[in-house]
């Protein structure tokens, strides 16, 4: 791959990675030498937040997720999925998420973001939920900004039920006591078991764009689909679909009862001073409502 091509080249010219080479392949290597950029990229500001939209079908904006890139000096935007792993691998992950909290508190505790009443959706790994400390971290960062913890929903991936679910169940507990919203995140791709469901604190579902590609035209996605969909109606949880980028997408969603869509087709992620000031001007509308060419009707 192109990436660990450069990561190499790069790793290979410094002296204090040379010690390594010996000891590690070259795929470790690589990893070696992002991780310690990474490290740097966090102190030095190189990391750029993100939001896309997630809008009901009237095209009102009901929230928004928050999702980070990496302005790399050299190589531009590095998206999430080239140094996530990396920085969860690592631990760097905790760093990463505490700039991302803290910036995502700083825009809800802005002024004009009483116009906007939306929720702001973070993503927490599983790496960064399993720190003791998470929930005063939190706790801290709401504090220190401001922020209003109604206004804060956290995605959770499947993975976290499996970890140890007392402990799970107890740090969410915590924080939905303040009014935290909590998501499941990529639901269906993971193993969890509705028992464990049941026991969450947890708000949404977020179906995961792997099923809503191709539930237009195959029926076993559109099956899981709607196995989700009563999921999320018996135990009362929003949901959202995730990746919806065509009208026939939307038409199958629109099918099946209300939910919210994140997708290509009603917003990419932009920067979130940008998408912030776009939406403040349109007052939280999307797109025109009652359009009847327009998108998701
Ligand atoms: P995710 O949380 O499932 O985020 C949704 C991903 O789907 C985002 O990719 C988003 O840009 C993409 N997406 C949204 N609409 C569409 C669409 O219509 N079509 C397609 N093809 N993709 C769409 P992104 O931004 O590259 O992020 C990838 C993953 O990286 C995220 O998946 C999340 O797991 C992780 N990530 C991003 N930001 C953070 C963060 O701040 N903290 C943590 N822990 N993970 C993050
Ligand atoms: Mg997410
Ligand atoms: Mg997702
Ligand atoms: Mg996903």
């Amino acid at each position: 791959e192109t990436d660990t091509a450069l990561y190499q080249a790069k790793a290979s010219g410094r002296n204090t990675v040379c010690f390594f080479e010996a000891a590690m392949g070259a795929q470790a290597q690589a990893r070696f030498a992002l991780e310690s950029e990474l490290r740097q990229a966090i102190e030095n500001d190189e990391l750029v937040l993100y939001l896309q939209p997630q809008c009901g079908i009237d095209g009102r904006l009901e929230g928004a997720e928050a999702l980070v890139r990496w302005r790399h000096p050299q190589r531009g935007l590095v998206p999430p999925g080239l140094f996530i792993p990396v920085a969860e691998d690592s631990g760097l992950i905790v760093p990463l998420g505490d700039w991302v909290l803290t910036r995502c508190c700083e825009l809800l505790a802005r002024q004009e973001m009483s116009h906007l009443p939306l929720r702001i959706a973070v993503n927490v790994s599983p790496r960064q939920f399993r720190q003791a400390d998470f929930v005063q971290r939190v706790r801290h960062t709401l504090a220190s900004t401001g922020a209003d913890p109604t206004r804060l929903l956290l995605e959770v991936t499947e993975g976290v039920m499996l970890d140890n679910l007392a402990d799970t169940v107890g740090k969410m507990s915590e924080l939905a006591a303040l009014g935290i919203h909590f998501s499941i995140d990529d639901f269906g791709t993971g193993y969890s078991s509705l028992a464990y469901l049941k026991r969450l604190p947890i708000h949404e579902l977020k179906i995961d764009k792997a099923f809503i590609q191709d539930a237009p035209s195959d029926p076993n996605d559109a099956a899981l689909v709607d196995a989700i969909l009563a999921v999320a109606r018996h135990l009362n949880l929003r949901v959202v679909a995730e990746g919806v980028e065509t009208e026939d997408q939307a038409a199958f969603l629109r099918s099946r009862g209300p939910l919210l869509y994140q997708g290509y087709l009603t917003g990419r992620p932009e920067p979130a001073e940008q998408q912030l000031d776009h939406w403040l001007a349109s007052q939280g509308q999307i797109f025109p409502a009652g359009n009847t060419d327009g998108r998701l009707t």
